[in-house]
């Protein structure tokens, strides 16, 4: 912890970490004000005693804003508005917060007695942090679970880029689900994923701005296309994805919701792994929060029945999306109920290739869907798999 005579004092700028607390700004324009940032993702930011930054928050449809600090935990205090529309914590009260932030950071005294928080570092907004303003909606190309998908343009570099956004009516908690996509894959680099480029929560609607992968969803493409496909760019969109999932294999992320709807189609068909809503950074990650919304039968037995997750259940939900890109867009088990689907895998059951699959692709799709998870190959094997025929159809 900084002592506080080491503290950098505030006299128009703090020196180092670049960050900036000059007169003649408001409250949003500070780098260390975070918008509607969610708590979760704070308490990520607020690594050491004394860091703070400032959001808002909305409680019973009132806006407040909150200043978190970093003090023995967490400590969130909600700003005071006064009679005079003034604000203040315990100590004096100032015309604007943005005033209340600097004497708190510049007095050294603490938030509260209470709790004795003092302002040590104001943390910036971290790069990936956009303006809502940055970003100018142009058509709708898809529907979320939160909100609609559009077709965007950042206006500093008229780049265009997909955007998801979530809608304002949804409860806080679902708010909180939307950006963990977000946080996932902000930690990604790969081809066969899709890429973040950054997300908006400077207000409402808080959005996620991703490439934009022109082809859109890979079922709808495989329904539309499928039929002018051949078997070896058929054996190349399973190469791309177990390419995908080896990567997010050795990051120890489940996907938990690998399915072609989930998938996304760019230039010369390539398609990317998208749609992270459900994903987790472990290696074993057990539900324990009930199983809605479960996609029954894309997800492998020991997930649907004691709601555990690895890698090697993904490899299961890979088999399910092999088969429905040689099906070209097939919804699997079409004939059979969630429940009968369900009941059938565990007496044994498997479903047929679809035809003209190549042996090599079936069995390999055979061994996916193998009961017990340490049977199943893991990504790395899969992918060598994979390659190798693809090499044989000379489409690598
Ligand atoms: P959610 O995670 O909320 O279910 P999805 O990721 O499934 O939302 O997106 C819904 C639809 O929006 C997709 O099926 C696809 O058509 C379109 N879409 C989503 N992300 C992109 C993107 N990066 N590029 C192009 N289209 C996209």
């Amino acid at each position: 912890m900084l002592k506080k005579e080491e503290r950098k004092k505030f006299n128009g700028v703090i020196s180092g970490d670049h960050v900036s607390l000059t007169t003649n700004k408001s409250l949003v324009d500070e780098e260390w004000f975070h918008g509607v940032l969610p708590r979760e993702e704070v308490v990520r930011l607020l690594t050491t005693d004394g860091d703070f930054l400032v959001r808002e928050t909305t409680r019973n449809d009132e806006c407040q804003t909150v200043l978190s600090v970093c003090w023995s935990g967490h400590k969130h205090f909600i700003v005071q508005t006064t009679a005079e529309g003034h604000y203040r914590f315990e100590g004096p009260a100032f015309p604007t917060i943005r005033d209340l932030i600097l004497y708190q950071f510049n007095s050294g005294l603490p938030v509260t007695q209470r709790s004795g928080a003092v302002l040590y570092k104001p943390i910036p907004r971290e790069r990936w942090e956009l303006n809502n303003d940055d970003v100018q909606l142009l058509d709708t190309i898809g529907r979320g679970n939160f909100g609609d998908v559009y077709r965007a343009q950042l206006k500093n570099s008229n780049e265009v880029v997909a955007v998801k956004t979530c809608r304002l009516t949804l409860p806080e908690e679902h708010k909180k689900k939307f950006l963990q996509e977000g946080r996932i894959l902000k930690q990604y680099d790969h081809p066969n994923i899709v890429k973040l480029i950054g997300i908006c929560v400077q207000k409402q609607p808080i959005m996620i701005v991703m490439e934009l992968v022109p082809g859109g969803s890979l079922l709808n493409f495989l329904r539309k296309k499928g039929s002018g496909l051949a078997e070896g760019q058929l054996m190349k969109m399973c190469m791309d994805v177990a390419a995908g999932m080896r990567y997010l294999e050795s990051k120890n992320c489940i996907h938990r919701d690998l399915a072609a709807r989930n998938c996304l189609v760019g230039y010369n068909n390539t398609v990317k792994i998208s749609d992270f809503g459900m994903s987790r950074e472990e290696e074993e990650y057990t539900v324990s929060d009930g199983m809605k919304q479960i996609p029954i039968k894309w997800t492998a037995p020991e997930s649907l029945h004691f709601g555990k997750y690895t890698s090697l259940s993904d490899v299961w939900s890979y088999g399910i999306l092999c088969w429905e890109i040689f099906s070209r867009g097939a919804t699997p088990y079409s004939d059979l109920s969630n429940s009968k689907a369900r009941l059938k895998i565990d007496e044994g059951y498997r479903m047929p290739a679809p035809e003209n699959t190549p042996d090599e692709m079936y069995r390999l799709m055979l061994r996916c869907w193998e009961y017990k998870p340490e049977n199943r190959p893991n990504f790395e094997q899969i992918y060598t798999v994979v390659e190798t025929l693809c090499a044989a159809y000379r489409f690598c």
